[in-house]
Protein backbone atom coordinates (compact mmCIF):
# COMPACT_ATOMS: atom_id res chain seq x y z
CA UNK A 1 0.00 0.00 0.00
CA UNK A 2 2.82 2.32 0.69
CA UNK A 3 4.61 1.47 -2.29
CA UNK A 4 1.51 1.85 -4.45
CA UNK A 5 1.66 5.78 -2.57
CA UNK A 6 4.95 6.61 -3.38
CA UNK A 7 4.35 5.48 -7.53
CA UNK A 8 1.08 7.38 -6.90
CA UNK A 9 2.49 10.26 -5.73
CA UNK A 10 5.57 10.31 -8.70
CA UNK A 11 3.05 9.58 -11.07
CA UNK A 12 1.35 12.70 -9.81
CA UNK A 13 4.42 15.17 -9.81
CA UNK A 14 5.18 13.45 -13.08
CA UNK A 15 1.53 14.62 -14.33
CA UNK A 16 2.82 18.30 -12.77
CA UNK A 17 5.98 18.64 -14.45
CA UNK A 18 4.21 17.76 -17.54
CA UNK A 19 1.52 19.59 -17.19
CA UNK A 20 3.76 22.51 -16.52
CA UNK A 21 6.04 22.07 -19.92
CA UNK A 22 2.41 22.00 -21.66
CA UNK A 23 1.26 25.09 -20.26
CA UNK A 24 4.87 26.62 -20.55
CA UNK A 25 4.87 25.32 -24.48
CA UNK A 26 1.43 26.71 -25.31
CA UNK A 27 2.16 30.08 -23.94
CA UNK A 28 5.78 30.35 -25.67
CA UNK A 29 3.64 29.24 -29.07
CA UNK A 30 0.83 31.59 -28.45
CA UNK A 31 3.44 34.44 -27.23
CA UNK A 32 5.26 33.89 -30.45
CA UNK A 33 2.22 34.03 -32.81
CA UNK A 34 0.72 37.08 -30.72
CA UNK A 35 4.48 38.63 -31.35
CA UNK A 36 4.07 37.80 -35.42
CA UNK A 37 0.83 38.87 -35.95
CA UNK A 38 1.81 42.33 -34.07
CA UNK A 39 4.57 42.14 -36.49
CA UNK A 40 2.51 41.95 -38.97
CA UNK A 41 -0.13 44.51 -38.53
CA UNK A 42 2.53 46.97 -37.95
CA UNK A 43 4.01 46.66 -41.26
CA UNK A 44 0.45 46.67 -42.90
CA UNK A 45 0.15 50.04 -41.08
CA UNK A 46 3.48 50.43 -42.45
CA UNK A 47 2.64 49.67 -46.05
CA UNK A 48 -1.04 51.76 -45.54
CA UNK A 49 0.65 54.72 -44.40
CA UNK A 50 2.66 54.90 -47.23
CA UNK A 51 0.47 54.34 -49.71
CA UNK A 52 -1.94 57.24 -47.78
CA UNK A 53 0.93 59.35 -48.18
CA UNK A 54 1.56 58.34 -51.80
CA UNK A 55 -2.04 59.07 -52.99
CA UNK A 56 -1.71 62.99 -50.90
CA UNK A 57 1.33 63.25 -52.65
CA UNK A 58 0.34 62.62 -55.99
CA UNK A 59 -2.86 64.92 -55.19
CA UNK A 60 -0.92 67.73 -54.21
CA UNK A 61 1.54 67.44 -57.05
CA UNK A 62 -1.41 66.72 -59.47
CA UNK A 63 -2.86 70.19 -58.06
CA UNK A 64 0.21 72.31 -58.32
CA UNK A 65 0.88 71.06 -61.89
CA UNK A 66 -2.96 71.97 -62.65
CA UNK A 67 -2.75 75.44 -61.09
CA UNK A 68 0.52 76.21 -62.93
CA UNK A 69 -1.12 74.88 -66.23
CA UNK A 70 -3.78 77.48 -65.32
CA UNK A 71 -1.70 80.20 -64.62
CA UNK A 72 -0.04 79.48 -67.94
CA UNK A 73 -3.31 79.12 -69.66
CA UNK A 74 -4.14 82.70 -68.25
CA UNK A 75 -1.03 84.48 -69.30
CA UNK A 76 -0.23 82.90 -73.03
CA UNK A 77 -3.83 82.16 -74.09
CA UNK A 78 -6.95 83.43 -71.99
CA UNK A 79 -5.64 87.29 -71.37
CA UNK A 80 -4.18 87.47 -75.31
CA UNK A 81 -7.84 85.94 -76.08
CA UNK A 82 -9.51 88.48 -73.82
CA UNK A 83 -7.26 91.10 -75.69
CA UNK A 84 -7.87 90.52 -78.80
CA UNK A 85 -12.08 90.23 -78.27
CA UNK A 86 -11.97 93.42 -76.95
CA UNK A 87 -10.21 95.08 -79.84
CA UNK A 88 -12.45 93.32 -81.94
CA UNK A 89 -15.34 94.89 -80.09
CA UNK A 90 -13.57 98.65 -80.43
CA UNK A 91 -13.00 98.12 -84.10
CA UNK A 92 -17.01 97.10 -84.16
CA UNK A 93 -17.80 100.51 -82.77
CA UNK A 94 -15.14 102.26 -85.08
CA UNK A 95 -12.75 102.43 -82.25
CA UNK A 96 -9.21 102.49 -82.60
CA UNK A 97 -7.50 99.02 -81.59
CA UNK A 98 -5.19 99.18 -78.10
CA UNK A 99 -1.87 97.84 -78.94
CA UNK A 100 -1.39 93.84 -77.36
CA UNK A 101 1.74 92.85 -75.51
CA UNK A 102 4.05 90.20 -77.31
CA UNK A 103 1.82 86.80 -76.83
CA UNK A 104 4.29 83.08 -76.76
CA UNK A 105 2.18 80.92 -78.72
CA UNK A 106 2.79 81.70 -82.33
CA UNK A 107 -0.31 80.96 -83.92
CA UNK A 108 -2.39 83.77 -81.75
CA UNK A 109 0.74 86.14 -82.41
CA UNK A 110 -0.77 85.95 -85.73
CA UNK A 111 -4.22 86.56 -85.09
CA UNK A 112 -2.75 89.70 -83.20
CA UNK A 113 -1.15 91.17 -85.72
CA UNK A 114 -3.96 90.72 -88.16
CA UNK A 115 -6.42 92.64 -85.78
CA UNK A 116 -5.17 96.02 -87.07
CA UNK A 117 -4.93 94.83 -90.46
CA UNK A 118 -8.81 93.76 -90.09
CA UNK A 119 -9.29 97.55 -88.13
CA UNK A 120 -7.96 99.25 -91.20
CA UNK A 121 -10.47 97.19 -93.75
CA UNK A 122 -13.48 97.90 -91.20
CA UNK A 123 -12.94 101.46 -91.65
CA UNK A 124 -12.55 101.55 -95.47
CA UNK A 125 -15.54 99.05 -95.64
CA UNK A 126 -17.59 101.95 -93.43
CA UNK A 127 -16.87 104.53 -95.51
CA UNK A 128 -17.90 102.75 -98.58
CA UNK A 129 -20.93 101.37 -97.66
CA UNK A 130 -21.20 105.36 -95.93
CA UNK A 131 -20.47 106.52 -99.58
CA UNK A 132 -22.68 103.35 -101.04
CA UNK A 133 -25.85 104.37 -98.49
CA UNK A 134 -25.51 108.26 -99.67
CA UNK A 135 -25.58 107.36 -103.60
CA UNK A 136 -28.59 105.01 -102.65
CA UNK A 137 -30.20 107.82 -101.05
CA UNK A 138 -29.56 110.35 -104.07
CA UNK A 139 -30.57 107.91 -106.34
CA UNK A 140 -33.55 107.00 -104.55
CA UNK A 141 -34.69 110.91 -104.33
CA UNK A 142 -33.58 110.95 -108.03
CA UNK A 143 -35.98 108.32 -109.31
CA UNK A 144 -39.16 109.64 -107.21
CA UNK A 145 -38.05 113.19 -108.60
CA UNK A 146 -39.32 115.06 -112.48
CA UNK A 147 -36.07 116.20 -113.44
CA UNK A 148 -37.84 118.92 -115.86
CA UNK A 149 -40.09 120.09 -113.25
CA UNK A 150 -38.47 119.69 -110.02
CA UNK A 151 -41.02 118.53 -108.28
CA UNK A 152 -42.04 114.45 -107.02
CA UNK A 153 -42.88 112.43 -109.90
CA UNK A 154 -45.60 110.09 -110.66
CA UNK A 155 -43.57 107.05 -108.99
CA UNK A 156 -43.81 109.93 -105.79
CA UNK A 157 -47.59 110.27 -106.44
CA UNK A 158 -48.40 106.44 -106.66
CA UNK A 159 -46.58 105.56 -103.46
CA UNK A 160 -47.97 108.16 -101.95
CA UNK A 161 -51.35 107.69 -102.62
CA UNK A 162 -50.60 103.74 -101.94
CA UNK A 163 -48.98 105.09 -98.01
CA UNK A 164 -52.50 107.26 -97.92
CA UNK A 165 -54.53 104.18 -98.84
CA UNK A 166 -52.78 102.10 -95.93
CA UNK A 167 -53.93 104.91 -93.48
CA UNK A 168 -57.40 104.38 -94.36
CA UNK A 169 -58.76 108.32 -93.66
CA UNK A 170 -59.95 111.02 -95.51
CA UNK A 171 -58.27 112.28 -98.52
CA UNK A 172 -58.84 114.71 -101.86
CA UNK A 173 -57.25 114.95 -104.93
CA UNK A 174 -56.62 117.55 -107.51
CA UNK A 175 -55.74 116.82 -111.15
CA UNK A 176 -54.98 120.12 -113.00
CA UNK A 177 -53.67 120.55 -116.36
CA UNK A 178 -52.08 123.44 -118.68
CA UNK A 179 -54.74 124.56 -120.76
CA UNK A 180 -53.86 124.68 -124.19
CA UNK A 181 -50.41 123.83 -124.53
CA UNK A 182 -50.27 122.37 -127.46
CA UNK A 183 -50.66 125.50 -129.32
CA UNK A 184 -47.99 127.29 -126.77
CA UNK A 185 -45.34 124.51 -127.57
CA UNK A 186 -46.69 124.48 -131.27
CA UNK A 187 -46.15 128.81 -131.41
CA UNK A 188 -42.95 129.37 -128.90
CA UNK A 189 -41.52 126.25 -128.99
CA UNK A 190 -40.65 122.92 -126.58
CA UNK A 191 -37.73 124.95 -124.98
CA UNK A 192 -40.37 127.72 -124.22
CA UNK A 193 -42.39 124.75 -123.28
CA UNK A 194 -40.43 123.52 -121.11
CA UNK A 195 -39.68 126.65 -119.00
CA UNK A 196 -42.71 127.47 -118.93
CA UNK A 197 -43.56 124.25 -117.80
CA UNK A 198 -40.85 124.37 -114.82
CA UNK A 199 -42.35 127.81 -113.99
CA UNK A 200 -45.44 127.21 -113.38
CA UNK A 201 -44.63 123.56 -111.20
CA UNK A 202 -42.37 125.76 -109.03
CA UNK A 203 -44.97 128.44 -108.57
CA UNK A 204 -47.81 125.95 -107.63
CA UNK A 205 -44.92 124.29 -105.03
CA UNK A 206 -44.40 126.98 -103.56
CA UNK A 207 -48.00 128.28 -103.34
CA UNK A 208 -48.50 125.16 -101.53
CA UNK A 209 -48.27 125.11 -97.61
CA UNK A 210 -47.34 122.27 -95.17
CA UNK A 211 -46.93 118.90 -95.34
CA UNK A 212 -49.85 117.30 -96.20
CA UNK A 213 -50.20 119.15 -99.81
CA UNK A 214 -47.60 117.87 -101.88
CA UNK A 215 -47.80 118.46 -105.67
CA UNK A 216 -46.45 115.82 -108.33
CA UNK A 217 -45.99 115.72 -112.38
CA UNK A 218 -48.29 113.47 -113.08
CA UNK A 219 -47.28 113.28 -116.43
CA UNK A 220 -46.84 115.89 -120.12
CA UNK A 221 -48.75 119.05 -118.86
CA UNK A 222 -50.86 117.56 -116.04
CA UNK A 223 -50.32 117.62 -112.04
CA UNK A 224 -51.76 116.44 -109.03
CA UNK A 225 -52.14 117.28 -105.77
CA UNK A 226 -53.08 114.96 -102.58
CA UNK A 227 -54.59 116.20 -99.69
CA UNK A 228 -54.84 113.93 -96.39
CA UNK A 229 -57.92 114.28 -93.96
CA UNK A 230 -59.49 117.60 -95.76
CA UNK A 231 -62.97 118.38 -96.54
CA UNK A 232 -63.63 118.73 -100.14
CA UNK A 233 -64.43 122.13 -99.45
CA UNK A 234 -61.14 123.12 -98.40
CA UNK A 235 -59.98 120.75 -101.37
CA UNK A 236 -61.98 123.54 -103.58
CA UNK A 237 -60.49 126.11 -101.63
CA UNK A 238 -56.37 125.11 -102.23
CA UNK A 239 -57.61 124.17 -105.58
CA UNK A 240 -58.50 127.85 -106.87
CA UNK A 241 -55.46 129.21 -105.04
CA UNK A 242 -53.49 127.19 -107.37
CA UNK A 243 -55.61 128.43 -110.31
CA UNK A 244 -55.08 132.22 -109.50
CA UNK A 245 -50.64 131.22 -108.44
CA UNK A 246 -50.57 130.06 -112.59
CA UNK A 247 -52.96 132.77 -113.59
CA UNK A 248 -50.95 135.38 -111.75
CA UNK A 249 -47.75 134.80 -112.87
CA UNK A 250 -48.65 136.00 -116.25
CA UNK A 251 -47.00 134.00 -118.82
CA UNK A 252 -48.29 135.35 -122.25
CA UNK A 253 -49.67 132.40 -124.00
CA UNK A 254 -50.58 133.45 -127.89
CA UNK A 255 -53.02 130.48 -128.29
CA UNK A 256 -55.30 131.14 -124.89
CA UNK A 257 -57.90 133.56 -125.03
CA UNK A 258 -56.98 135.17 -121.12
CA UNK A 259 -53.66 135.74 -123.33
CA UNK A 260 -51.52 134.08 -120.43
CA UNK A 261 -51.31 130.23 -119.00
CA UNK A 262 -54.12 129.15 -117.32
CA UNK A 263 -54.75 125.91 -115.74
CA UNK A 264 -58.24 123.67 -115.42
CA UNK A 265 -58.65 121.60 -111.64
CA UNK A 266 -60.67 118.65 -111.06
CA UNK A 267 -61.09 117.94 -107.51
CA UNK A 268 -62.54 114.31 -106.22
CA UNK A 269 -62.35 113.59 -102.47
CA UNK A 270 -63.22 110.36 -100.34
CA UNK A 271 -64.18 109.66 -97.12
CA UNK A 272 -62.04 107.12 -96.60
CA UNK A 273 -59.12 106.15 -98.85
CA UNK A 274 -58.44 102.13 -99.34
CA UNK A 275 -56.63 100.82 -101.92
CA UNK A 276 -59.74 99.63 -103.20
CA UNK A 277 -61.19 103.20 -103.27
CA UNK A 278 -57.97 104.50 -104.91
CA UNK A 279 -58.55 104.00 -108.63
CA UNK A 280 -61.70 105.67 -108.58
CA UNK A 281 -60.49 108.20 -106.65
CA UNK A 282 -58.10 108.83 -109.55
CA UNK A 283 -60.87 108.38 -112.25
CA UNK A 284 -63.15 111.30 -110.57
CA UNK A 285 -60.87 113.81 -110.48
CA UNK A 286 -60.19 113.13 -113.91
CA UNK A 287 -63.67 113.33 -115.21
CA UNK A 288 -63.84 116.15 -113.07
CA UNK A 289 -60.82 117.88 -114.91
CA UNK A 290 -62.46 117.55 -118.16
CA UNK A 291 -65.36 118.44 -116.76
CA UNK A 292 -63.44 121.95 -116.40
CA UNK A 293 -61.97 121.30 -119.83
CA UNK A 294 -65.80 121.29 -121.22
CA UNK A 295 -66.94 124.13 -119.29
CA UNK A 296 -64.41 126.62 -120.65
CA UNK A 297 -61.01 125.77 -119.00
CA UNK A 298 -59.12 127.92 -116.65
CA UNK A 299 -62.02 126.93 -113.62
CA UNK A 300 -62.24 124.00 -111.19
CA UNK A 301 -64.43 121.76 -111.00
CA UNK A 302 -65.50 119.65 -107.46
CA UNK A 303 -66.73 115.71 -108.76
CA UNK A 304 -70.01 115.50 -106.81
CA UNK A 305 -70.35 111.63 -107.49
CA UNK A 306 -68.42 110.69 -104.21
CA UNK A 307 -69.12 113.73 -101.73
CA UNK A 308 -72.60 114.31 -102.46
CA UNK A 309 -72.13 117.72 -103.45
CA UNK A 310 -71.04 119.48 -106.26
CA UNK A 311 -69.76 122.71 -106.88
CA UNK A 312 -68.44 124.41 -109.76
CA UNK A 313 -65.81 127.27 -110.10
CA UNK A 314 -65.03 129.59 -113.06
CA UNK A 315 -62.26 131.92 -113.11
CA UNK A 316 -63.32 134.68 -110.86
CA UNK A 317 -66.07 132.89 -108.61
CA UNK A 318 -65.45 134.08 -104.98
CA UNK A 319 -65.07 131.50 -102.35
P1 LIG B 1 -56.05 121.09 -123.15
O1 LIG B 1 -56.34 122.45 -122.72
O2 LIG B 1 -57.29 120.36 -123.59
O3 LIG B 1 -55.30 120.30 -122.17
O4 LIG B 1 -55.16 121.20 -124.43
P2 LIG B 1 -53.66 120.87 -124.57
O5 LIG B 1 -53.15 121.42 -125.82
O6 LIG B 1 -52.94 121.30 -123.35
O7 LIG B 1 -53.67 119.31 -124.54
P3 LIG B 1 -53.00 118.30 -125.51
O8 LIG B 1 -53.08 116.96 -124.79
O9 LIG B 1 -53.59 118.36 -126.87
O10 LIG B 1 -51.50 118.71 -125.56
C1 LIG B 1 -50.61 118.60 -124.52
C2 LIG B 1 -49.30 119.10 -124.96
O11 LIG B 1 -48.34 119.14 -123.92
C3 LIG B 1 -48.70 118.26 -126.06
C4 LIG B 1 -47.26 118.01 -125.64
O12 LIG B 1 -46.36 118.37 -126.66
C5 LIG B 1 -47.08 118.96 -124.50
N1 LIG B 1 -46.16 118.43 -123.58
C6 LIG B 1 -46.29 117.35 -122.80
N2 LIG B 1 -45.20 117.17 -122.07
C7 LIG B 1 -44.33 118.17 -122.37
C8 LIG B 1 -43.04 118.53 -121.94
O13 LIG B 1 -42.43 117.89 -121.12
N3 LIG B 1 -42.46 119.63 -122.46
C9 LIG B 1 -43.10 120.39 -123.40
N4 LIG B 1 -42.52 121.44 -123.87
N5 LIG B 1 -44.32 120.06 -123.84
C10 LIG B 1 -44.94 118.99 -123.35
MG1 LIG C 1 -53.42 120.58 -121.53
MG1 LIG D 1 -53.04 116.99 -120.89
Amino acid sequence: WREKLAIDAQARALWQSLEDELLRLVNEVSSRELQRSLEEAESLSEATDYIVWSIFLFTLGLLAFLLVLLLLLRRDLLRPLVRIAGNLSRLRDGMQPEPIPAVRITELQEVVDIVPDIGGYLGSLRERSCRLEEEKDAYSRMSLMDSLTGIPNRRALDMRLADLAELRQAASLIMLDVDLFKIYNDTLGHQEGDVCLHRVAQAMRDGLRGGDREIFRYGGEEFAVVLDGVSPEHALHVAERLRQTVEQLGIPHPGNPAGHVTISLGVAAVEVLTPETLPRLLETADSALYSAKEHGRNRVHLAGELVKKSACLAAGDRL
